[in-house]
């Protein structure tokens, strides 16, 4: 399925993304990287997801290069680290990524995961970033219900533009509470890892689905993280041919028949299980 995420204050953005976790890491990649991300942009995929963390800030700069010329047409998400996410921590933090993403601004700044800093002070960076126009929106990641609960209590905290989180057919357990809260408070779920880093199996009934669609396996997988309005899906691909394979997801319609079987081979969740993540 094809289509477009409204975001808590009001922007639009692709669903289906790019990931780049391990980009800009390895020299002898680099071509393939720039070109992937590149042609990703100009299939649709307009969304584009880094981190302080990802190399260290190298995939930052690749960004900064790869980018070159398609800023303004890039919806740019990067994460701080908790270590970082102080009142001024994380304005600090924010710069240097700005720096090494050769940008002005980012589109969303999000907390990687929750470390010891109160999140009343990291809402309180997050805004000051806002008001200086160096962030457009901020968001979290690898947040489940209870720190989901405990941000909407906290002074600013329903400013929170989307919870990456990590979700595909292997990782059904935000479907048991979180998902739900997301969608109570219009907040999308950005799934991250939807090819469980392509360990996805991808025989059996991803292949037999696949067979009727014409399509390949993996891109089953990504049709089904799709499949609800709302959820932002970011999967990462360092190879031109998987990335146009990636954004050919977004053509497919899975009927009842086979969310059916993905249902029977990939067991929806039964109770809660605490969020995974990689
Ligand atoms: P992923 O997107 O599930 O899988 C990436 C792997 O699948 C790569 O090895 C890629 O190969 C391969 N692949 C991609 N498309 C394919 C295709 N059509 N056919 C076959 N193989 C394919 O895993 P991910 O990188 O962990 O997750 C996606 C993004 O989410 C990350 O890059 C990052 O931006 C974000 N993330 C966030 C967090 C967090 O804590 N917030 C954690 C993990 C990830 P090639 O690269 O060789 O093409």
């Amino acid at each position: 399925m094809s289509g477009k995420v409204v975001i808590p204050g009001g922007h639009k953005v692709p669903a289906l993304g790019i990931g780049t976790w391990m980009m800009g890491e390895r020299p002898e990649a680099r071509q393939a990287e720039t070109e992937s991300v590149r042609l990703g942009v100009e299939l649709g995929l307009r969304l584009v997801d880094t981190a302080e963390m990802y190399g260290e800030g190298a995939c930052e700069r690749f960004l900064g290069e790869a980018l070159a010329g398609l800023r303004d047409k890039v919806f740019l998400v990067s994460k701080v680290y908790p270590h970082n996410a102080s009142r001024a921590g994380v304005v600090s933090a924010c710069e240097r990524s700005l720096r090494r993403l050769k940008t002005d601004h980012l589109d969303l700044y999000l907390l990687h995961w929750r470390g010891s800093v109160p999140l009343a002070e990291t809402i309180i960076g997050f805004e000051h970033l806002k008001t200086q126009g160096k962030i457009r929106d901020w968001g979290v990641s690898n947040f489940d219900t209870d720190d989901m609960n405990e941000l909407y209590e906290t002074p600013g905290g329903d400013g929170c533009a989307t919870n990456q989180v990590l979700y595909n057919l292997t990782r059904r357990g935000p479907e048991w509470d979180l998902l739900p809260w997301l969608q109570e408070h219009e907040i999308p779920l950005m799934a991250y890892s939807p090819i469980e880093r392509g360990r996805l199996k991808s025989t059996g009934v991803l292949a037999d689905i696949a067979a009727k669609h014409a399509a390949r396996p993996y891109q089953i997988a990504l049709a089904w993280a799709l499949r609800m309005p709302g959820n932002i899906v970011i999967p990462k691909a360092s190879r031109p041919e998987h990335m146009r394979e990636n954004a050919g997801a977004r053509d497919i319609v899975l009927d009842a028949d086979d969310f059916a079987a993905l249902d029977a081979a990939f067991p929806p969740p039964a109770r809660k299980r605490a969020l995974e993540m990689l």
